[in-house]
């Protein structure tokens, strides 16, 4: 008997067809002689709508509350599609998180699931499916947590490993992972097969179709996962620790996420030990810096330091620059209208001229380049937030990828 986590996105349970839908799709999969758990979202919009509410009430909503709030999304979808179920005949039960439980590290809004009871489950399995919620857990203490944005996808994937299943499939609304999202650039294709490493790549730098922590846990744990469909019935991507990657192509996708800004600290004195003393606060406020530039100037006494930072760090960020009695500097400039576009394939570690390419395609478009990084498979460059679409088209065209 095959034991199969089956994760079903917002969209996919966006509404009551939907949702009788996919008690379709799993009827089927448990009629075919599979064991089956079913990990739902909330309802598409769901958890924007809850998000909103708490703002009204205040900027900055307390944490346990707002994870209070936001798990409860799951909730009304899991008894939804166990009531589907239901009526269609199918023996079918939701459980909420705190009645598995569901074990986080109780980090409130970006927790990660680190154990769960599966016996209640596992023995039910043989009669029915069942319904759990994702994007949620309890902490040691019982207060509930939620996992992050996108995080049903972790959940599925912690779930696969803790209840040892043979299956994990990523059911969603498009029928795989693309060479860039088929939503925005239509001329995208549909991958194959993927590794974890390209797959990680790609989450981390926006392509939400997989959220970038699971992949990670999926790697870490070697389990393979699909992201197919919940609306067609074509094969998916699968997703997993392949040693066969094709090279013919030095790029397997191109990324890009608009949740960057950037900051110049302009005329900061040129000596040992400025760099530590501006990035340690920051540090110390978990803030996270991602690319970092420094230009000596003419008189090589000052220099003007860029870096990039996630753009809902922006103003907690200045501040603690301003409040920096150990650094000095002319002026400070932020930009929170860049975007982050990003070539990522495992075929550029044997490819030359992938940065030029890249470089001189974006030249020919004149769209300036305002950072860069690079790692083994990827490079990523930050520019002008509304060249960012000009930009994933060219890179697209000239890596051969439409
Ligand atoms: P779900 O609610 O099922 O978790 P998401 O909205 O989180 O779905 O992810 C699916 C969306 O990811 C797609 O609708 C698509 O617009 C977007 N996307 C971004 N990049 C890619 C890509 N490279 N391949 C496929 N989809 C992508
Ligand atoms: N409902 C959560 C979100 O919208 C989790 C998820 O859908 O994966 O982020
Ligand atoms: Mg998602």
């Amino acid at each position: 008997m095959v034991k199969k986590i089956l994760k079903f996105g917002g969209t996919s349970v966006g509404g009551i067809k939907r949702i009788q839908h996919v008690a379709n799709i799993i009827k089927k999969e448990y009629n075919s002689g599979n064991q089956i758990i079913a990990v739902v979202s909330a309802m598409s919009g769901k958890t924007n709508e809850l998000i909103d509410f708490s703002k009204k009430i205040s900027d900055d909503f307390d944490k346990r509350e707002m994870d209070v709030l936001l798990s409860t999304g799951e909730q009304i979808s899991c008894a939804l599609l166990a009531g589907a179920l239901i009526k269609l005949g199918i023996n079918a039960r939701s459980w909420l998180n705190w009645q598995i439980p569901i074990l986080t590290n109780g980090q409130h809004t970006n927790a990660r699931i680190v154990n769960m009871n599966t016996s209640k489950i596992n023995s039910f399995l043989n009669n029915g499916v069942a319904i759990i919620p994702g994007f949620q857990g309890i902490s040691e203490n019982g207060d509930i947590t939620t996992l992050g944005r996108g995080g049903s996808d972790a959940s599925a994937v912690a779930f696969a490993k803790l209840f040892e299943a043979d299956a994990c499939e990523i059911y969603t609304d498009v029928d795989g992972v693309y060479s860039t999202d088929p939503n925005k650039i239509p001329v995208a294709k549909k991958i194959e097969k993927i590794s974890f490493d390209e797959m990680l790549e790609l989450s981390s730098l926006g392509a939400k179709v997989m959220q970038s922590s699971a992949v990670q846990t999926a790697m870490m744990y070697d389990i393979p996962l699909e992201v197919r469909s919940t609306f067609t019935d074509r094969n998916g991507t699968k997703i997993f620790e392949h040693q066969n990657i094709d090279y013919s192509k030095s790029v397997t996708g191109v990324a890009y996420s608009k949740d960057d800004a950037k900051i110049t600290l302009i005329g900061v004195e040129d000596r040992p030990g400025v760099a530590a003393n501006i990035f340690e606060p920051l540090n110390k406020s978990q803030i996270n810096v991602d690319m970092v530039i420094q230009n000596i100037s003419s008189d090589s006494k000052t220099t003007d330091i860029t870096f990039t930072i996630k753009r809902i760090d922006l103003s907690k960020t200045t501040e603690i620059l301003k409040n920096n009695q150990k650094i000095k500097y002319k002026d400070i400039s932020c930009n929170d209208k860049v975007s982050k576009v990003s070539i990522v394939g495992a075929g550029m570690v044997s490819t030359p001229g992938v940065t030029f390419r890249m470089f001189k395609a974006l030249a020919e478009e004149s769209i300036n380049i305002i950072a860069i990084s690079t790692s083994e498979i990827k490079l990523s460059v930050i520019i002008d937030e509304e060249n960012t679409l000009k930009a994933v088209k060219k890179l697209h065209t000239i890596f051969d990828l439409d």
